[in-house]
């Protein structure tokens, strides 16, 4: 049972677990015991893979000790193939964590793209491309890491 991006609990499979299970069809990159890998169908460039966990939860943190180990290995694996096709050793790794950040499909995916010269990517900072102020704001920045240290975990 996985939950929906609406946090109900939901006994529909997600896309991906079809995916993962063999019910519908995927361009399968690679697999391990806890992860499979498969290009993304509406790739944003060539080569754009999906890194999921095999069992279904839509959240990163929700994943097992064991399955965050298996997934970033997948993610690993799936840059040293994509590095040999694409001629890169750069690559953009990313992960929507929720529908706020932009979570379509509610199982735990890694967007993994292979980065090339002239590719027209952009970089985290060009989803918030105002600049900074020229100081940085070191008694908000204090103020925030002294609240994250101190809530716990
Ligand atoms: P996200 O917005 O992070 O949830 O990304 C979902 C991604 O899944 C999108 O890039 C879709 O193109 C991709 N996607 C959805 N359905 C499929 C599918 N059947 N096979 C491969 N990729 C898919």
């Amino acid at each position: 049972m996985n939950k929906g991006n609406d946090g109900m609990a939901s006994c529909m499979p997600t896309v991906f677990e079809l995916i993962v299970r063999g019910d519908i069809p995927s361009h399968k990159v690679a697999e391990g015991k806890l992860w499979y890998a498969f290009l993304d169908i509406a790739p944003r460039r060539e080569g754009h893979t999906l890194v999921v966990p095999k069992r279904a939860t839509s959240r990163l943190c929700e994943l097992t000790t064991d399955e965050h180990a298996a997934l970033m290995k997948g993610v690993c694996e799936v840059q040293a193939r994509l590095g040999q096709v694409f001629d890169t050793n750069d690559f953009t790794v990313c992960l929507h964590d929720g529908p706020l950040a932009g979570q379509e499909v509610p199982h735990v995916h890694f967007h993994v793209l292979p980065r090339t010269h002239g590719d027209g990517g952009k970089s985290l900072m060009a989803m918030w491309p105002a600049q900074p102020a020229a100081d940085p704001p070191h008694d908000r920045l204090a103020a925030l890491a002294k609240q994250l240290t101190d809530v716990g975990a």
